[in-house]
């Protein structure tokens, strides 16, 4: 795992949010140009501009997503593309997501600092949004999203 962890940091390092054209958050274009790289993963836990900036990287290189996964229409096309990728079913891809991805942290002493570092609604945010840290490119992360990523064997806990 810690061999896989370090092959996909490197890759993620390699990337640029701005090399990306097209809308992107501003606040996490800004953070890009300050950071220039030199954050540790749990910075993101209480920085949530560079937590936008590693989240939006991951829909840019890996298709983070589906925005709304409760909306299955909307998310229509992205199961298909997943579905694509893996060569496998729409069905199927939706059975791989972050809450069940080996990549995907949800230690109590993780959410606790994800809960305080929201502030008074961190635990109700965490539970409705199954909210984990992923370890994989550090950013807080829902757990009826996915990515191509993906590695079986989570949650961490
Ligand atoms: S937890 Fe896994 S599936 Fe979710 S974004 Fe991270 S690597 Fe991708």
């Amino acid at each position: 795992m810690e061999k896989l962890k370090n092959i996909v940091k490197d890759i993620v390092l390699e990337g640029k949010l701005s090399d990306w054209d097209g809308y992107n958050t501003p606040a996490a274009l800004k953070k890009e140009k300050q950071s220039k790289g030199k954050n540790k993963p749990e910075d993101s836990i209480t920085d949530l501009d560079l937590n936008t900036k590693n989240r939006n990287l991951t829909i840019k290189e890996y298709s983070y997503g589906p925005i709304n996964p409760a909306d299955e229409v909307g998310s229509k096309q992205f199961w298909k593309d997943k579905a694509e990728m893996w060569n496998t079913t729409p069905e199927a891809a939706k059975q791989s997501r972050c809450h069940n991805c080996g990549a995907f942290d949800q230690k109590k002493s993780t959410l606790t600092k994800i809960a305080k570092a929201i502030g008074d609604d961190g635990k109700t945010i965490i539970k409705n949004a199954n909210i984990g840290f992923c370890e994989f490119f550090w950013f807080k992360c829902a757990g009826a999203r996915s990515c191509d990523a993906w590695v079986g064997g989570g949650p961490i806990k």
